[in-house]
């Protein structure tokens, strides 16, 4: 007869096996990427997507599908991603950004610091294949802006919108 130890261990085998399969059938429900087991925290710390007001609002604001990209850009570039800005509560976006109440970083978007071109043309060259539908560099300012913004985030109505563009 099987002993209680070895009972509670196949079990709590079973609930992992049973929690991962639901987090990849939700994945693949939200039409996200297959294979791309990855999520944000993977590579980033709660208070890095944080909004630099205060508020405390980050990562459980944004939008899942962007958050999932942002993993897989990371992953593909291979090199630490410094965000100067990633979740803005509307408060604060319109207080910092022309974009108002309903900008990409109330949804999902993230300004990646680059050191130098390099850098910059590696994540423009991997955003959309992760995921991304709006890409900005600025080479100036040295950062380059990813999100993942669909048609009707945000009551968008005047679409499509670049795409791709500079600052
Ligand atoms: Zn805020």
């Amino acid at each position: 007869m099987t002993d209680f130890a070895t009972l509670v261990g196949v079990t709590n085998d079973l609930e992992r096996v049973h929690a991962k399969l639901v987090r990849e059938t939700e994945r693949l429900q939200a039409g996200l990427g297959y294979g791309h087991d990855l999520t944000w925290s993977d590579y980033f710390q709660p208070t890095e997507l944080e909004c630099r007001c205060g508020c405390g609002k980050g990562a459980e604001s944004m939008d899942e599908r962007f958050l999932h990209a942002l993993a897989v850009l990371r992953k593909e570039c291979d090199f630490p991603f410094v965000l100067n800005s990633a979740y803005r509560c509307p408060k604060h976006n319109a207080k910092v950004s022309g974009t108002g109440r309903n900008g990409p970083h109330t949804i999902g978007a993230v300004d990646i610091r680059v050191p130098d071109t390099q850098h910059a043309l590696k994540i423009i060259a991997n955003a959309q294949a992760a995921g991304m539908t709006g890409i900005g560099y600025a080479p100036r300012k040295r950062f380059v802006h990813v999100d993942a913004l669909r048609d009707g985030d945000g009551g968008r109505k005047k679409w499509p919108r670049p795409g791709y563009w500079t600052y």
